[in-house]
């Protein structure tokens, strides 16, 4: 079995900065879209892919692909902690490990697999968002999940928990299929059903990607667009003239980082360092300070950073019978709270957790932003409002 590749990231037509980044190192292939404020969102997606790329060789299976997800949610949890700029930043990751006679997808987050076989178009994953919860409860039609104005609310990524789980699918390839991994950008902006007519209609792996960007844009490209596509053939068949990619990890806007060779060069841009590290000058005061200060420097540094952390996580839960809006996460470290109440509502916390959709608030459902906490507040305060019409 032989893979052909066609790989592309867009900015969109809206957006200031490209946040999704990919992958493609066959057998290996992910697609992230970061999210944060600053450059959070651009770091987040390529350290992601940079983490899951890994050093030495690739992950065997999808167990060890598992692995460098894991750690790869720590390496943004610790970055995020270590640099209050980047506090609170996230990503998906799409990921398909190809063995030669299946594929192993992992997947966190509302970026997507789809497998296309015979003419027609299959979604391997389930996106990762509370409409989509909502969806797969009766409670919406996925046809007014895709128009929700809630609808990017995510409820896992990398970067948000300490532990993350992902989703996996494994499925049997055959030449002839075409894997096709995407950031909503595409899926958000063209339907199933035109996304499976430009596969159908375009063989060229690449030509399809570039199709289905530009079909992104046309529609309104409001969102960063990245697509990889995965064309499987039979191994005897002629290698193509194509200049397939073999691009480690690519961004499309990168920071100006060093190392960086002739532009448009896709190379040029594989896991490029966030910029401040490439340029922060070696302190040069560290051999004249003892190791007891050294220590107390680090842990004040690491406190200062927990901080700006914590006030970067939100979450809602119960306090004292009321739905409310934590500011922290919702842990206790010895006698530490490491969150408080921002906000408390008038709804009945009792009434939220007969509502299957909102079960989750017993253990603290985790918002991105303040503003996503609100959006989450205001969707249970309409379940809730809702529940008592049906309940008379
Ligand atoms: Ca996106």
């Amino acid at each position: 079995m032989k893979l052909r590749v066609g790989a592309r990231t867009d900015i969109g037509r809206l957006r200031e900065r490209n946040e999704d980044a990919y992958l493609v190192e066959e057998p290996l292939f992910a697609v992230a879209d970061g999210m944060g404020g600053h450059r959070g969102g651009n770091v987040a997606s390529a350290l992601a892919l940079e983490t899951i790329r890994g050093e030495g060789p690739l992950p065997a299976d999808p167990e060890a692909l598992v692995d460098r997800l894991r750690a790869a949610n720590r390496a943004i949890l610790q970055r995020g902690a270590a640099d209050p700029r980047l506090a609170g930043m996230g990503t998906t990751v799409t990921a398909a490990l190809c063995d030669g006679e299946r594929l192993h997808v992992l997947h966190v987050g509302d970026s997507r697999a789809y497998l296309f076989r015979d003419g027609s178009l299959r979604q391997l994953t389930e996106d990762h968002t509370l409409v989509q919860r909502m969806v797969r409860e009766g409670r919406l039609t996925p046809e007014e999940a895709e128009r929700h104005p809630q609808r990017s609310i995510l409820t896992r990524a990398l970067g948000v928990e300490g532990e993350v789980e992902p989703d996996r699918v494994t499925v049997p390839l055959r030449p002839g299929d075409r894997v096709l991994l995407c950031t909503d950008g595409l899926t958000g902006m063209v339907d199933a059903a035109r996304i499976e007519q430009v596969l159908r209609d375009e063989p060229d792996p690449q030509r399809a990607a570039d199709l289905l960007v530009e079909e992104a844009n046309r529609a309104g490209g409001d969102d960063n667009i990245t697509v990889v596509v995965v064309d499987v053939e039979e191994a005897g068949n002629p290698a193509p003239a194509q200049a397939r990619p073999t691009v480690a990890l690519r961004r499309e806007d990168p920071a100006p980082a060093p190392r960086v060779g002739p532009p448009g060069a896709a190379q040029d841009h594989a896991a490029a360092p966030a910029p401040e590290e490439g340029r922060r000058p070696r302190p040069r005061w560290r051999p004249l300070v003892g190791w007891a200060a050294l220590a107390l420097l680090v842990l004040g540094t690491a406190w200062a950073g927990a901080r700006v952390y914590l006030r970067a996580q939100w979450y809602v839960a119960d306090a004292g019978g009321r739905v409310a809006i934590y500011n922290g996460v919702p842990l206790r470290v010895l006698s530490w709270q490491l969150s408080e109440v921002e906000e408390v509502t008038d709804i009945p916390t009792a009434e939220a957790l007969r509502l299957r959709t909102w079960q989750g608030l017993a253990d603290g459902i985790t918002a991105r932003s303040l503003e996503d906490a609100r959006a989450i507040v205001e969707q249970i305060r309409l379940d809730v409002r809702a529940s008592r019409g049906a309940t008379p």
